[in-house]
């Protein structure tokens, strides 16, 4: 998709496939409001929960080559295993992509590229489930030796056990790092999982556009709220136009102020993820309270907060950071913690 002066892939459709009504009504939808440049479905699903929905399978592959014959839509679907792989080749699917859990898991992978070789199809690649960019430059390597020659990587984020607006934390600094590992591998952005929920799809949308992303995959469905899966994130055909209107598609004009907003970016996310931090430490520190408060234990304990100082400084060191200015953060960090436990003592309420 064009807009502006920037070239823009869309890719959209549903979560999964659950009917051939449901399948031809998105596409449908979605060629009258904002036809996308790929329509997407997962035929097969990889779900936590024992009984959620997984998917129509295989023969839900009929329905999508009936919409991409209707409506001249290139297709993308997920493969989990060679089996699907094998399948998807067989149908001619146009795009096929390894998700998160499967990049997670090297063996599939192997398996997966195993199937591909001697095959002229797109790949895509998903960031693993969890923040180790290695497993996706190596799945990429793994495609590329299959002797795939179109490859995209996926940025959906990464899953957190800690408290997170984000169903899949962004991380964004992976994305930019596998880019200046791989300059010449395009990203495409998946804010729907990331955001697990619609109300952030324009935000992170927009910082995807601004870190020069070169894609959206955003999931969308005729009746989101009745969707067998990811019902919270799925737009109507007619929101994601909205939505799409709504982004700013900014060109390369200026190269300069690009590098700087681009830096600005990186710096607001690594600022995010120090606030976040503090926090979780500042909670363990109050959890750390109430034992010394039932035990009966002081709040300093010179051994351990002398351990911290000298253990924090030479990590410092490490780092090349200036080690005056860490020991005062320390110090700042060290008092606050008094401060909130003391007030754990006195049975102060913390504000
Ligand atoms: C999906 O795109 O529907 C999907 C399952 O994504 P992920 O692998 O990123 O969880
Ligand atoms: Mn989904």
């Amino acid at each position: 998709m064009l807009k502006g002066k920037r070239e823009v892939l869309i890719i959209s459709g549903p979560c999964s496939t659950e009917s051939r009504e449901q399948i031809l009504q998105t596409a449908e939808e979605l060629m009258q409001f904002c036809p996308p440049d790929i329509f997407r479905a997962g035929v097969w699903k990889a779900r936590t929960e024992v009984s959620a929905y997984e998917g129509a399978g295989a023969e839900s592959l009929d329905w999508l080559i009936e919409v991409r014959n209707k409506y001249n839509l290139p297709l993308a679907v997920e493969v989990l295993s060679a089996q699907h792989t094998k399948l998807c080749l067989e149908k001619k699917i146009d795009y096929l992509w390894i998700g998160a859990r499967t990049v997670a898991n090297p063996y599939l992978v192997k398996e997966i590229c195993n199937e591909l070789k001697g095959h002229d199809v797109i790949v895509m690649i998903k960031n693993p489930i969890n923040p180790d960019i290695r497993l996706w430059t190596s799945a990429i390597n793994r495609v590329k030796e299959a002797g795939i020659k179109n490859i995209f990587a996926i940025h959906r984020g990464f899953s957190t056990y800690s408290k997170s607006p984000y169903r899949n934390m962004p991380l964004w600094e992976i994305p930019i790092e596998l880019k200046r590992l791989m300059p010449e591998i395009k990203i495409i952005s998946d804010p729907s999982h990331i955001c697990g929920k619609t109300s952030c799809i324009r935000e992170i949308s927009q910082k995807a556009l601004d870190l020069e992303m070169q894609g959206l995959m955003i999931e969308s469905h005729f009746d989101p709220k009745n969707a067998k899966s990811d019902s919270n994130q799925q737009l109507t055909p007619k929101q994601l136009k909205n939505l799409l209107d709504s982004l700013e598609f900014r060109t390369e004009a200026g190269f300069e102020d690009n590098l700087l907003t681009n830096l600005r970016e990186e710096i607001d996310c690594i600022d995010d993820q120090l606030l976040e931090n503090l926090s979780r430490r500042l909670k363990i520190v109050e959890e750390i309270g109430k034992i010394k408060k039932e035990k009966q234990i002081t709040i300093l304990q010179s051994t351990r907060f002398k351990y911290l100082f000298l253990d924090r400084i030479r990590k410092a060191k490490e780092l090349n950071l200036n080690t005056d200015f860490i020991r005062e953060i320390l110090k700042a960090i060290h008092n606050e913690a008094i401060r909130i436990q003391s007030n754990i003592l006195d049975n102060k309420k913390e504000n």
